[in-house]
């Protein structure tokens, strides 16, 4: 490990590995940091994502794609269902990945970029110079060293605690904490290309419960509810037991994980001085669905470009890395995060009996001309008595 880098990379997940090979593609000098001992696991996470935005980062290999989804099914707490194809869906429904090796490629790709990579690596405190961010402490190998940076990306996750000892606030409220459990579960009857997902407030309270399959008679089965709703004999855990013994079961868990997803808004400013915060730890995952693979991608990329042109400018001020805030703010990225922010705050308030209602007509409907819009617009002549949820529905869409 180097005394000094161009910029160090806190966290290994896919917004610091997309962080770490685009800053060294620049031909930056670049220095990836991880805690654990191994890229890519735990896997914390159900591995969907869109295909058009996966191939925008890497070409899709066989060796780390666990299934192809050709539909996603929705299912309302009455069990009444709806199917979404393909075509109607676009790029919402794609791939479910091993990122076990997922991961780990992305890693490999930075590394044969050129970037360093530690892992068994902690980030330990800012390094701090004059009231100015210049790397970080680390813990590598039983031994602390300061790193040296002009810029430090923080894509330490949803644990992030780099931007917080660096000043930016980055408290979660704790509605807005998904509390999340999954298993993989093997032997289950199942639609190998098809993701189900389960609502209800008894199911799932102000979440979902889904099952994304990783190939023929294993999936992802998993569940998040509001961090609000969690409570003693009502965690995550135990909803998705009883869930698992209702649908499967005869499933063998050979897998557990549990983890947290912030379906908030996005940090307020995710620079400040010498400092880009990308992916996960500035609450860039999606409000509605909890994905965040992508924008981690998306903001990791873009945080080395933008940090790439101030250090070949010689600043590193907030100003100077002001472009990224702005660039994945006023971009696709922050857009559909802010439209998924209220079109979920929403949903969390419909109970029950709307949401059978809503998922009843919408089964009904002929979704050839399938967009939100249109089935919106449907929904709400169908659904006099939601007039009020449904309207304030279509002002966020339209
Ligand atoms: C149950 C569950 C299901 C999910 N399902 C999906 C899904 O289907 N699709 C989807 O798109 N997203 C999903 N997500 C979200 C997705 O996993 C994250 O959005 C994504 O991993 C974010 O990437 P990241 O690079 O920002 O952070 P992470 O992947 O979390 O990577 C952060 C890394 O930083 C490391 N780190 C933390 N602190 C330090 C430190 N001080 N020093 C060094 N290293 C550190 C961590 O060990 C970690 O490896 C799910 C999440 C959960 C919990």
């Amino acid at each position: 490990m180097k005394r000094k880098y161009d910029v160090l990379i806190v966290g290994g997940g896919p917004g610091g590995a997309l962080a770490a090979r685009t800053a060294a593609e620049k031909g930056l000098s670049a220095c990836l940091i991880e805690k654990r001992p191994a890229i890519g696991v735990p896997v914390r996470c159900a591995e969907g994502i869109g295909k058009e935005t996966l191939k925008e980062f890497i070409a899709p290999d066989d060796r780390w794609i666990s299934a192809e989804i050709d539909s996603a099914r929705f299912v309302a707490p009455d069990g009444t269902s709806m199917t979404i194809e393909q075509e109607m869906a676009g790029s919402k429904v794609g791939y479910i990945l091993d990122r076990k090796i997922f991961d780990r490629e992305l890693v490999w790709q930075a590394a044969a970029a050129g970037a360093d990579v530690f892992v068994k690596t902690r980030a330990v405190s800012p390094l701090m110079d004059d009231g100015s961010l210049k790397g970080a402490t680390v813990a590598f190998c039983g031994e602390e060293r300061k790193v040296g940076a002009d810029v430090v990306i923080a894509a330490d996750g949803i644990e992030s605690k780099f931007a917080r000892w660096c000043g930016l606030d980055t408290t979660v409220p704790m509605r807005e904490l998904m509390s999340c459990a999954q298993y993989v579960l093997t032997d289950i009857d199942i639609d190998p290309h098809v993701t189900v997902f389960y609502f209800g407030n008894r199911i799932a309270p102000e979440g979902y419960l889904w099952v994304f399959p990783k190939g023929d008679r294993t999936a992802n089965v998993g569940i998040g509810i509001s961090g609000r709703k969690s409570k003693d004999g009502h965690r995550a855990r135990h909803l998705l037991d009883r869930f698992i013994t209702d649908s499967f079961p005869q499933g063998k868990k050979v897998e557990l994980i549990v983890g947290g997803v912030s379906v908030c808004r996005p940090l307020p400013c995710t620079v400040a001085d010498g400092l880009m915060v990308v992916g996960d730890a500035a609450r860039l995952s999606d409000p509605m669905t909890g994905g965040g693979i992508a924008n981690a991608m998306i903001t990791g990329r873009l945080a080395a470009e933008v940090a790439a042109d101030a250090i070949s400018r010689g600043d590193v001020g907030r100003d100077a890395l002001m472009p990224y805030d702005d660039g994945w703010r006023s971009s696709s990225v922050g857009k559909s995060l802010e439209k998924n922010y209220r079109i979920k705050e929403v949903f969390i308030k419909l109970d029950d009996a709307k949401l059978n209602a809503l998922i009843q007509s919408a089964s009904r409907l002929d979704l050839k001309d399938f967009s939100v819009l249109t089935l919106v617009k449907e929904l709400i002549k169908r659904n006099p008595k939601m007039l009020l949820e449904l309207k304030s529905l279509y002002s966020v869409l339209k």
